[in-house]
């Protein structure tokens, strides 16, 4: 029946009646026991599945994309670039969320009582974090380099956390596969060639029950959520985030994408849906890859060759979302506990977030934990997590949606520089699948 129907809105139909159903759960005693039992296994499986093509799909696209390449100086241009325009949309990023929680002020918005409502209630929670946070910080500060570099390929093949030293060692393999003579390289070429077909195939098959996933994961995620108080104490927080996120959404990318690639915003929008829908429902950017990718090469037109490098590595280090929302969080705190950031301080929590969001993992509630190092900086207590971390999942899966966003949009702007933006195949999962079966 859901055949016809465009994914985006397959996806979109199954979050909401998820929604419904949650809320529908949360009416009866027990109700909420019943969709977490019976339901969100579902949701988990279907994360699982994802995460679980995370990293052979990194392997096999990334050696099959360095290898094309061909020389080594193509490589490195296409590495510079890439890292480049991340750093710059980074800090585009921050930027705005500054500008809107100056000017919204939302730390002003809460009292005294609920602001002492909130240390007591997730005091603890925030103390977790510190601890956790504490411990990347304790090792000095070229840790972030030393932790790139794996001592054991399947070490760190073995956790999705660790997603940028595979993808070290991925790109290092690809430098030896170029630099070895062709009749040596061929095989190895081939058979990744062949791997990575598979892989893409079996995301399409994963894709399919997509609609299904989100449906589950969003019933979850009602029937598991805390009252709405909260909301209304937090409000004017949340909406300068979402305020900052949706101009980085409905502005930036798209007037970026005319001006940079000449494609319409809304080709790119309504191409891109998918995989902002299963970042909102998943809230890790590392599970949506594989959407992702099939998203920004199939439906944007980006050359495999780009869209194998640039996703993986914004996936884990471009987050513009995590870093408008430290940033706006950084600030909205301090003002909370009654002191307005000074324009140095503002400057600080730039460099800060940029680095804060390339460290943060591309899973859920990543940003939160590395926002510490940027309340650190600008001097307030990393106790003050506790006043955001009520709500903190919601803005999780909004700033997820963004930072996918903000990697498709960087890789339609690298593609383009490097004569490499074509039309899209425009080919829905589905549709073949469909067709096959049909048959
Ligand atoms: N969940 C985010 C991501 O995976 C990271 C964050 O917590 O901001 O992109």
């Amino acid at each position: 029946m859901m055949k016809n129907i465009p994914l985006h809105w397959q996806i979109l139909i199954g979050m909401l009646l998820g929604v419904l159903v949650g809320l529908a759960a949360l009416q009866f005693s027990n109700g909420n026991v019943f969709v977490i039992n019976w339901v969100k296994p579902f949701g988990t499986i279907f994360i699982n599945l994802l995460k679980l093509m995370a990293i052979p799909l990194i392997i096999s696209s990334l050696i099959k994309g360095v290898s094309d390449l061909k020389d080594l100086s193509s490589l490195s241009k296409l590495g510079l670039r890439t890292i480049s325009i991340y750093i710059i949309t980074t800090i585009i990023a921050i930027s705005v969320g500054l500008v809107v929680v100056n000017t919204i002020k939302p730390g002003h918005f809460v009292n005294e009582t609920t602001r002492e409502e909130l240390m007591a209630s997730f005091g603890k929670d925030a103390a977790d974090k510190q601890t956790a946070a504490e411990e990347t910080k304790s090792k000095g500060p070229l840790q972030m380099l030393v932790d790139i570099v794996p001592d054991n390929i399947f070490g760190a093949a073995s956790s999705n956390g660790n997603m940028l030293q595979v993808i070290f060692f991925v790109i290092f393999f690809g430098i030896g596969l170029i630099l070895i003579p062709t009749e040596a390289s061929a095989p190895v070429k081939a058979f990744f060639d062949a791997f990575n077909e598979v892989i893409l195939k079996m995301i399409d098959l994963v894709m399919l029950v997509a609609p299904y996933g989100v449906f589950a994961l969003m019933a979850a995620l009602v029937a598991e959520s805390p009252g709405m108080d909260i909301f209304t104490a937090l409000g004017a927080y949340a909406l300068t985030v979402i305020l900052g996120l949706a101009i980085l959404l409905f502005v930036i990318y798209p007037i970026g994408v005319k001006l940079f690639t000449g494609k319409s915003p809304v080709f790119f929008l309504k191409n891109i849906s998918p995989a902002q829908l299963v970042a909102f429902s998943t809230s890790s950017s590392a599970a949506t890859l594989p959407v992702t990718m099939e998203r920004v090469e199939e439906h944007l037109g980006v050359d495999r060759q780009v869209t194998s490098f640039v996703c993986p590595v914004g996936a884990t280090i471009n987050m513009d979302g995590t870093s408008l929302y430290q940033g706006v969080a950084a600030v909205f705190i301090s003002q909370a506990f009654g002191h307005d950031v000074t324009f140095g301080e503002q400057m600080t929590i730039i460099f800060t977030a940029l680095l804060a969001s390339i460290g943060s993992a591309a899973v859920p509630g990543a940003g939160l934990l590395m926002l510490v190092i940027v309340l650190e900086s600008i001097g307030v207590s990393p106790a003050g997590l506790a006043l955001i971390f009520a709500i903190d999942r919601p803005l999780d899966m909004l700033r997820t949606s963004v930072n996918v966003t903000g990697d498709a949009f960087v890789a339609m702007v690298v593609a383009k520089s490097v004569g490499k933006l074509g039309d899209p195949h425009v080919k829905e999962w589905d549709d073949t699948y469909h067709a096959k079966s049909e048959k």
